[in-house]
């Protein structure tokens, strides 16, 4: 039996390189997309083991019926890889962000993926060795933030204390939960200045996914470290 995934936002960017890389090492996955005809226009990049699961991570009402869908599709999910992300405010000073702006940041970056890894714990408690990735960043490390991307270093430093809190109550189901950070990479969000290709980028996350020991759980990584060179520090310039 194939191994399952599911990505969110892997309409694009790192999260569609995932989805390629995984499919390509036997999985069967499902490439979430808040936009269906997005998602599958992704598909044909993916191959034939990949269906669209159409799932806003701001909508509750979104998650929740995905959830339904995918549990008529698959009995369990080995892998969730919390992936989906906004950028909405490089240049805004910490003095100037609204509330709102910080509402909408949250509600993608951070409730997001507790809320997703929630409705999707029932098909993860069926896989023998079930794991949660959160796209975190290094603007989201005590030492990596910066005042003028208020809310999207705070939503990601918020994100990597969902990981520790969700790895801790998790691991009676042994199920290991991690954050990473890909790097500064060349997406849309990136920009083409970026100095990782999207590979690059999706590097620790294809390996927390299918290699990674399961005792590994709780930590949030360095940069492409994976896990194993935490000590080499981050980059300030990454998103
Ligand atoms: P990207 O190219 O901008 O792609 C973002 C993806 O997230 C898109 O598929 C987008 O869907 C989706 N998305 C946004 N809001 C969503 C929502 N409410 N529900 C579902 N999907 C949603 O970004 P990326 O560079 O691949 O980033 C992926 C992850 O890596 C993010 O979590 C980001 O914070 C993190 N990261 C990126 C960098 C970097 O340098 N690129 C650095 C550090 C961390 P639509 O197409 O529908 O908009």
């Amino acid at each position: 039996m194939p191994q399952t995934v599911l990505i969110t936002g892997a309409n694009r960017g790192i999260g569609l390189q995932t989805a390629k890389e995984l499919a390509g090492r036997g999985f069967r996955v499902f490439v979430g997309a808040r936009d269906e005809r997005a998602g599958a226009a992704a598909l044909a990049s993916v191959g034939s083991n990949a269906e669209v699961l159409v799932v806003d991570v701001a909508d509750s009402n979104s998650i929740a019926a995905a959830a339904r869908t995918l549990a008529k599709t698959t009995d369990h999910l080995d892998v969730l890889i919390n992936n989906a992300g906004i950028y909405p405010d490089h240049g805004v000073s910490i003095l100037d962000v609204t509330r709102d702006r910080m509402v909408e940041t949250f509600q993608t970056n951070t409730f997001g993926p507790i809320e997703v890894t929630q409705a999707f714990l029932p098909l993860l408690r069926e896989s023998s060795a079930a794991r949660v990735i959160n796209v975190s960043s290094g603007y989201g490390q005590l030492d990596g933030l910066s005042s003028s991307v208020p809310s999207y270093c705070l939503s990601k430093l918020a994100l990597n204390g969902v990981t520790i809190m969700l790895a801790q109550a998790l691991q009676s189901d042994r199920i290991a939960v991690n954050s990473v950070c890909p790097g500064w990479v060349r997406t849309d969000m990136g920009g083409a200045n970026a100095d990782r290709s999207v590979e690059e980028g999706a590097d620790t996350i294809v390996w927390l996914a299918s290699e990674a020991p399961m005792n590994l759980t709780g930590k949030t990584s360095a940069i492409g470290s994976r896990f194993l060179g935490e000590d080499r520090g981050h980059r300030n310039d990454a998103s």
